[in-house]
């Protein structure tokens, strides 16, 4: 990851260099020029990166972030629908057609990130490749541990660590859960198409007794296929395990027809998904952004989208703070994001009663009648 020298005096400091991390730099570089930003992130580059699909809304944070042209010439896959057997074991298609913004895409995720990250240096951000340990200080005045990297003081902390959500945790915070979701993710060359139809490489979902199985074909030639259910289950299933991963894909209609095992690059990689939202209060001047401070199920292809919106919100927050010491700015965003997440909440719960064949399955049951997990 390029980087160069740095003081170890910033005015913001990121945790994280995902979408939401980059995209709270990009935000702050223009409407604070001259602050110092920097972001650490522990620099892993997984060649297998989970989280491609992006719905057409994605669009206006992408102007927003002037980004949209390089975003269009790097090679992400266009989409233009969902097909999904969902409350009835027949395919339906959501077609983007309808949306305003009439696209979707798949994106070479990593791609995507490191598009995100040359943004961010180019606008004067630094990147730091290194591994955030502890944070302590005082408000607004933060001091931040990066190791062997060094030590670092700033105003303003954001917390972009996705899934890790270190603050919260450092914090001891306990989040509100509405499950406790696991994707078990395979993938594959592209050859493990099986189908031949014109909707071959669409994104598909199908719901299953244990769960529902996601398929689609992702750039650079390869495929994704997954079911997501709850970690207890998987466990019970054992489908973190090929055999079991295989026969679970075989009992399925349409996923099945998508997807030939035998041109798997991976084992069954197992991702955490449950839906969460931090829902406590922050020290002045450490805000959380994207999957740190909520997630969303993997069934919304929301997280992405939902990263660069908070990150948004979040730099006119520190902003406002910055320029004219007004802090309303920060209740309003936190406000917007339990607001976000309240509402999310309802869709979701609403979106799985639409499932109603397996009636006595655990899985099922859970999403029908629990209000948390
Ligand atoms: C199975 C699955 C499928 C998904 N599918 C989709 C989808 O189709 N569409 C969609 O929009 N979203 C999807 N998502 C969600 C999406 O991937 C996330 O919402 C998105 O990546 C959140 O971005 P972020 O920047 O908040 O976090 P991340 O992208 O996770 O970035 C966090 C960064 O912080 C770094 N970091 C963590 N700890 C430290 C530390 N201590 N010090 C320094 N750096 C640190 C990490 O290395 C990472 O680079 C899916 C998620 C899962 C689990």
């Amino acid at each position: 990851m390029p980087s160069e020298p740095i003081s170890p005096n910033v005015d913001i400091f990121i945790i994280g260099a995902g979408p939401a991390g980059t995209a709270a730099a990009i935000s702050l570089c223009e409407i604070l020029p001259g602050a110092r930003i920097c972001i650490a992130d522990t620099g892993k580059n997984t060649v297998f990166r989970i989280g491609e699909s992006v719905p057409p809304p994605i669009r206006p944070f992408l102007d927003r972030l002037g980004v949209t042209d390089t975003f269009e010439k790097a090679g992400h896959s266009p989409s233009f629908r969902t097909l999904s057997a969902w409350g009835t074991a027949e395919l339906d298609s959501n077609e983007f057609l309808l949306h305003v913004y009439q696209t979707g895409w798949r994106l070479d995720r990593t791609g995507f990130d490191n598009m995100l990250k040359a943004e961010a240096i180019r606008r004067g951000a630094v990147i730091v490749s290194a591994r955030v340990q502890s944070l302590d200080g005082n408000p607004y005045e933060w001091r931040i541990d990066c190791g062997n990297t060094g030590k670092f003081s700033a105003r303003y902390v954001i917390d972009a660590s996705g899934h890790a959500a270190i603050i919260s945790r450092w914090l001891k915070y306990r989040p509100r859960k509405l499950d406790r979701l696991v994707a078990c993710a395979v993938f594959f060359n592209r050859q493990a198409r099986q189908t031949e139809s014109a909707d071959a490489d669409a994104a598909v979902i199908e719901a299953c007794e244990s769960g529902w199985w996601y398929a689609a074909a992702i750039p650079g030639d390869r495929k994704v296929a997954m079911l997501m259910t709850d970690v207890d289950i998987a466990r019970r299933l054992s489908v973190v395990g090929m055999p079991a991963w295989r026969h679970h894909l075989s009992l399925t209609r349409h996923i099945k027809q998508r997807i030939d095992t035998k041109f798997a690059l991976t084992q069954p990689m197992v991702f955490p998904a449950a839906s969460r939202y931090f829902t406590d209060t922050y020290p002045p001047g450490i805000v959380p952004v994207g999957d740190a401070i909520s997630r969303f199920d993997p069934l919304s292809s929301q997280g992405i989208v939902k990263a660069l919106r908070s990150s948004l919100y979040a730099s006119y927050a520190i902003a406002d703070h910055y320029l004219k010491g007004d802090t309303a700015g920060f209740s309003k965003y936190f406000a917007l994001m339990r607001n976000e997440f309240e509402n999310y909440a309802l869709t979701w719960r609403n979106y799985y009663r639409q499932e109603q064949r397996w009636p006595e399955a655990p899985f099922w049951q859970r999403r029908h009648r629990t209000e948390s997990a």
